[in-house]
């Protein structure tokens, strides 16, 4: 018998169903202590089997020469999990990546679920599992069925989208691999999130890609646009990545698919951008932290029980310590982690005047930094204002009503169904 209950912790269930409210997971940002809700986890550092062309993380090998393979100790991951596991609230989201988290073998996972249940005394605790996929197979897939594992699969969609950057060491295509994979977890009814990276070549495929993944059964999908420094030419970004004017344009396509797709009000498909957008205009903070105010709402354990500010921010310099000698929780209220976290606050003039702020608060610091050209300013703007001005109407309708159904809901508990009796259209 488990003590500890372990769920995934999705955002979809919060907002699809239309049906409870509760805060997100970083709502308590505004108090003084940031509370440990959330931790990602590199147990394999940044190995990984696969060499997307992409990637930002594989050259973080530079950070740890002292061994080829980079492999979490039984120690470490014990560590972790009881710090993790004591520090936190009642609600905590382990989230395991990479590099190919699934190079730790299956083993690893069994452990980290019975350390989970050891120390967990009652907690409700997510896993989130972002894999390329191509190591599962179907132990994997009743393992992660067993105990509700939410899974992150890399797909970018149809051959042609995937395969132009989704390459292993050898430079070979993997695309039928993943596929083949993604059937696999859905057969065996693993929950399973599309992870869709949006580059200057597939922004032209909004259509396509949301129609592939909506066919294959994947109605979770998450578009993340990537933007990193031309590895030849530093002072420009690499060509694959994605211009504002492109990303505005998908994004305002997508989300006519997403709404086409509603019936009786409800989306019948989940796009995570929408989702945590559609928070704030019921007046609650977004769950990404790319929409908050502030950085910093959690923190990085790489391999060897170093911690970091952020996933993207892997560096000496975002370095806050090591689990061995400090707890997690309080390198999660450093200065170090404050001044991280603020950073994202310097904005230009024209954001401290523009009606979209409270819902964009400038994007991802990432993507103010990775092109120098950017200058560090808001890459995406442009993106943005296009999708606001695009979506704000429907989305005020659908915020309006989820509030009402919210109400009514609350009042006929309040009034234990009496008040359903008085209204014209129940
Ligand atoms: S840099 Fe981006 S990913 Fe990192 S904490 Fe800030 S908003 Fe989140
Ligand atoms: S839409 Fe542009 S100007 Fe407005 S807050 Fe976001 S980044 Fe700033």
């Amino acid at each position: 018998m488990f003590f500890c209950e372990v769920v995934p912790a999705r955002l979809s269930d919060r907002v699809i169903k239309f049906d409870y409210f509760r805060h997100s997971i970083y709502s308590n940002m505004a108090q003084k202590q940031r509370p440990l809700n959330s931790v990602l986890i590199k147990p394999a550092g940044p190995d990984c089997n696969l060499q997307c062309t992409y990637c930002f993380y594989l050259e973080k090998e530079a950070l740890f020469p002292e061994t080829k393979n980079h492999r979490m100790s039984p120690e470490i991951q014990e560590e972790m999990i009881r710090q993790v596991m004591q520090q936190s609230g009642s609600n905590v989201s382990l989230a395991w990546q990479g590099g190919e988290p699934a190079l730790m073998g299956l083993d690893f996972y069994k452990k980290a679920v019975e350390l989970e249940t050891k120390y967990g005394h009652g907690k409700t605790v997510g896993n989130g599992f972002q894999t390329n996929g191509t190591l599962l197979d179907r132990e994997w897939a009743a393992f992660f069925k067993k105990y509700d594992w939410l899974i992150g699969l890399s797909l970018d969609g149809p051959e042609h989208i995937h395969d132009k950057y989704r390459v292993n060491k050898g430079l070979q295509k993997t695309w039928s691999v993943v596929e083949e994979k993604a059937k696999m977890l859905l057969e065996e009814g693993v929950a399973v999130n599309a992870m869709c990276c949006i580059t200057d070549y597939s922004a032209d495929y909004p259509e396509e890609l949301y129609n592939y993944y909506k066919n294959l059964g994947l109605t979770w999908m998450q578009f993340i646009p990537i933007v990193e420094p031309d590895p030849e030419d530093p002072s420009k970004a690499a060509h694959f990545s994605l211009t504002a004017q492109k990303y505005g344009n998908f994004l305002v396509k997508l989300f006519d698919l997403w709404m086409a797709d509603f019936v009786n009000g409800v989306p019948t498909t989940s796009v995570r951008h929408f989702e945590s957008v559609f928070h704030s205009y019921v007046g609650l903070e977004s769950p990404e932290c790319t929409m908050m105010k502030e950085c910093g709402p959690y923190v990085v354990v790489e391999h060897n029980g170093n911690i970091y500010s952020c996933d993207f921010f892997v560096e000496p310099r975002h370095r806050l310590g090591n689990l061995r000698n400090d707890k997690i929780i309080n390198m999660l209220n450093t200065k170090k982690q404050d001044d991280f976290g603020k950073a994202k606050t310097l904005l230009p003039r024209k954001c401290k005047f523009c009606p979209w702020l409270t819902k964009c608060y400038g994007g991802c610091t990432k993507d103010r930094v990775k092109d120098p050209m950017d200058q560090r300013l808001p890459r995406f703007c442009e993106a943005y204002i296009m999708f606001f001005e695009h979506a704000d109407a429907r989305m005020r309708i659908l915020a309006k009503n989820w509030m009402q159904q919210q109400n009514d809901l609350q009042e006929k508990e309040q009034s234990r169904g009496n008040y359903w009796a008085f209204r014209e259209n129940k």
